[in-house]
């Protein structure tokens, strides 16, 4: 069967290059082909020798998702929805921002943590995306925008990319790595380590592996204070509790290339949203002696969650509490709201094969007590 050229990074170009019977520097020029360019036909890459060419195309393909719709936001956000085949899809949003083009690129077809506040999670789990397919978000809408937008020579569309479309990144980690090594290559999209963003809820063994393997900016899916009322937001902390997960991103703080981590707190009306909450954070964080910053996640209410969003004054006061305690806090500003586009709200079309939200359904909601267990 042909490759997908989208499927390796440059170390995996290069070994497929070897078995080809050529050298390095042709799966350099190739690369760049590739992602630089945006070229998706052998026949246009005309610095390479027309026998390589032919030689491609008969073992490898360069190939793209399949667009279902794009959908673009009164605000500039524009959103893709791919089909990746057996009844899935995936969405991958852009956001621009004056002085940034951020890409929120989806991981899995659905996810398995089943956050009861998450529109994915409620899905359940389809499958995990190919490396090639999780590039192909970035390949697409970087060469899509290009042609759009005016650029000066070597500009890019996308400055910082985000893994918090669907699914959970390190759930998904061998195919993970290869893409975000496709993403900092300077021959691929050049990305700085500080750009690019690996949101997780909480994998611990894999945050380590992260920091060892390649250790990119780390946004941390917190959303409790104590493992009381974590275990039942995020199932996952009842592998990986709150106290673990900390230490965790404690060591990846040698190795990040930013000097925090920044917790993502998604606000819940009377959920997870008192000013108990938010002093029994300031003392957790403190205890835990993790340097941090907050992004407090205004709720995207959908109907089978049963939750809502805080309000507008409470997420304010609650910032203000973490703010006074010296902690640098940033209410997310929601984004596409007109396209659907904003967090939690990335449900694509994924069959529900496991039925996790009836499952669901029968756990109730623990009251909250912050100054439990964490
Ligand atoms: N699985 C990873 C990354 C994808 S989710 C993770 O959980 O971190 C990206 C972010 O969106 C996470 O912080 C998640 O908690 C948040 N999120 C999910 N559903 C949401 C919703 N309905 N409203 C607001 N934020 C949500
Ligand atoms: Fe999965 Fe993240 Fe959604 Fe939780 S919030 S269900 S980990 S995608």
């Amino acid at each position: 069967m042909a490759a997908n050229l989208l499927d390796f990074d440059l170390e995996g170009l290069a070994a497929f290059c070897d078995r080809l019977g050529e050298k390095r520097f042709r799966a350099t020029q190739l690369f760049r082909w590739i992602h630089q360019k945006g070229a998706r036909d052998f026949a246009q890459m005309s610095d390479l020798a027309r026998s390589l060419r032919d030689k491609l195309a008969g073992a490898a393909t360069i190939t793209p998702l399949v667009v279902v719709s794009e959908h673009m936001s009164a605000d500039g956000t524009v959103k893709w929805l791919f089909d990746v085949g057996g009844g899935n899809a995936v969405e991958t949003v852009f956001i621009p921002e004056a002085d940034r083009g951020t890409l929120c690129i989806s991981s899995q077809a659905g996810c398995a943590v089943g956050c009861r506040f998450c529109s994915t999670g409620h899905q359940g789990f389809s499958r995990n995306l190919t490396t090639g397919e999780i590039v192909a978000q970035l390949w697409h809408a970087e060469h899509t925008l290009r042609q759009r937008l005016v650029l000066g020579a070597g500009e890019r569309a996308i400055s910082n990319v985000v893994m918090m479309g669907m699914g959970e990144p390190l759930q998904n980690y061998a195919a993970l790595v290869p893409a975000l090594r496709v993403m900092l290559d300077d021959h691929g999209y050049g990305l700085s380590r500080r750009r690019v963003t690996v949101s997780t809820s909480g994998v611990v063994p894999m945050i380590d592996r992260l920091r060892e393997d390649c250790p990119v900016a780390l946004a941390v899916s917190l959303h409790a204070p104590t493992d009381a009322l974590r275990d039942d937001l995020v199932p996952l902390n009842r592998k990986y509790p709150v106290a673990e997960l900390l230490d965790a991103c404690k060591r990846y703080l040698a190795a990040a290339p930013r000097d925090f981590i920044t917790f993502e707190y998604c606000m819940l009306d009377g959920v997870n949203d008192s000013a108990e909450h938010a002093d029994a954070l300031v003392q957790l964080v403190r205890r835990a002696d993790v340097p941090c910053k907050f992004n407090l996640i205004p709720f995207n209410p959908f109907p089978e969650s049963g939750l809502l969003r805080s309000p507008r004054e409470r997420i304010a006061t609650f910032a203000e509490r973490l703010q006074d305690a010296g902690i640098v806090t940033t209410v997310r500003k929601t984004r596409g709201d007109d396209i659907d586009a904003a967090c939690g709200q990335l449900a694509g079309e994924v069959q529900d094969r496991t039925r996790a939200h009836e499952r669901r359904r029968r756990i109730p909601l623990i009251p909250v007590q912050p100054a439990a267990r964490a």
